[in-house]
């Protein structure tokens, strides 16, 4: 057995019962194989070993109080995952489907796409199976102070700086925020995507969704092709998805399809964007509203089916293992000629195998999404500077980051012989130097 098939069967026997946590892991130390092979010192090291465990775990109860004035109780997770390259950063994600498997899913692919930023910023990630859906502001405030009360003591602007993911937008961010400063009596970077009014960065709402336009644009580009005409599926319809929406459409892409998780809408004619940022953004209401407000949209219930309508690029940016083999069958034959991910891990193992041998660009997630959290880092290098950039400028620097990303990915993947493979590409670019700075630090 290879290293990293012993490394990946005791990662197995050893965390039972966490199927997205072997997905991940499975994806990631597969493609390091090659890695692994040119520098046997690591296996000596326990590099691998080392890297599949986190750091730390932290699970916790969150008590609060109803609107009725029932006591409610959730559970609580931070996994401070790898901290070689810098403070543990990634988001929190509050939705019913959160569980040690999931946190510990992303945090495992936050370590390499926050490396592949290029920024000093290691991985982790947390949440809640707190569903903020249909509850008041007053019920979200309540649980956001519970849970902070537990989380503030293990985070701050040097050690672990969470920010959103599905279900902590801005409201729930001020919350949390309002919560650690009352508590440790300091006004610091502890969060980001703060508003602006307390030390957010411009272009952070935007970051996630612009970024993986504009990778997605410097792929198109260096074939000789780009986003104007092009028709585009989206899945979800949160914030990655809304601004991913905006700026293909600003760079002349029809946006034809977004969803939430009960059913999609088609617009022939092109999504109106405005009208999906009043049902979703102003209202939090449902998706569906949409084909009542829109003459000629057609909204279907359930997911699955977006798919199935004909694109040229299609950015799933919804949630985890939303496009399996059937559906990836299908996009490749209406014709799909790029899938970027938007969200993490939306496409299965076996659905990548199919983009991949059929000549689809794949820009796998811990690349195409990273923009949000390269903003993030922008956010708290302005935080420590007491400083505040420019949208243009927090914009430039976002697309530059997103830019050399390709580069770097496609470069890491030509070297160790599997050009266009940017699955291994980027594990392998953000893996080197989590790899070395670990190899730097001893065995700790
Ligand atoms: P939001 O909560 O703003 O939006 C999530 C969207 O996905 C909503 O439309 C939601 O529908 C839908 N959705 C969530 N779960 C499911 C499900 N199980 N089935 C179908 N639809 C679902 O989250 P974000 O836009 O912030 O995040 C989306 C993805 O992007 C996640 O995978 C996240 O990890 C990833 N990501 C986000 C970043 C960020 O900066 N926000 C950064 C990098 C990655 P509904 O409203 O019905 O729940």
């Amino acid at each position: 057995m290879s290293y990293v098939e012993q490394v990946l069967a005791n990662l197995k026997k050893n965390n039972p019962n966490e199927p997205e946590f072997h997905q991940a892991a499975t994806e990631i130390l597969t493609t390091l194989a090659p890695v692994v092979e040119a520098h046997p010192e690591y296996e000596k090291a326990g590099l691998l070993e080392r890297f599949v465990e986190p750091e730390r775990v932290i699970m916790f109860r969150v008590p609060w109080v109803d609107d009725s004035g029932k006591v409610r109780v959730n559970k609580g997770y931070r996994v401070q995952f790898n901290s070689a390259i810098g403070p543990y950063k990634g988001g929190l994600r509050f939705h019913p489907s959160v569980n040690l498997s999931i946190i510990k899913f992303l945090g495992l692919e936050q370590i390499l796409k926050n490396s592949l930023t290029g920024l000093p910023i290691g991985g982790g990630k947390g949440g809640s199976d707190f569903d903020p859906k249909g509850k008041s502001d007053r019920e979200v405030m309540a649980f956001c102070q519970s849970f902070m009360t537990e989380l503030y003591r293990h985070i701050g602007p040097d050690t672990d700086v969470p920010a959103g993911d599905i279900g902590v937008g801005g409201r729930e961010i001020g919350f949390l925020f309002g919560q650690y400063k009352r508590i440790r009596d300091e006004h610091v970077g502890v969060l980001t995507g703060r508003g602006l009014s307390y030390g957010g960065s411009l272009v952070r709402t935007e970051a996630t969704g612009y970024g993986l336009v504009y990778i997605t644009e410097e792929a198109l580009k260096v074939r000789g092709d780009s986003f104007k005409g092009k028709t585009v599926v989206i899945s979800g319809s949160g914030n990655v998805a809304i601004y991913a929406c905006q700026k293909a459409q600003s760079l002349g892409a029809k946006v034809v399809a977004l969803y939430d998780s009960n059913g999609y809408i088609y617009d022939a004619e092109g999504i109106k964007l405005d009208v999906v940022k009043d049902i979703k953004e102003v209202k939090r209401g449902r998706i569906k509203e949409y084909a009542e407000r829109v003459k000629g949209a057609k909204y279907v219930e359930g997911c699955k089916g977006i798919w199935t309508i004909p694109c040229d690029i299609a950015l799933p940016c919804a949630t985890q293992n939303e496009i399996d083999k059937q559906s990836a069958e299908i996009l490749v034959k209406n014709g799909v000629k790029y899938v970027a991910e938007g969200a993490n891990m939306p496409s299965t193992l076996e659905a990548i195998e199919v983009f991949q041998k059929n000549g689809v660009v794949f820009l796998p997630a811990k690349a195409a999404n990273a923009g949000g959290v390269a903003t993030s880092a922008l956010e708290m290098a302005q935080s420590s500077g007491r400083m505040f950039w420019s949208f243009e400028e927090v914009d430039a620097k976002l697309k530059n980051i997103m830019v050399n990303i390709y580069h770097n990915i496609e470069n890491a993947a030509k070297d160790y012989g599997y050009e266009g493979n940017y699955v291994m590409g980027a594990n392998i670019a953000g893996f080197i130097k989590v790899a070395d700075a670990m190899m730097a630090h001893g065995v700790v």
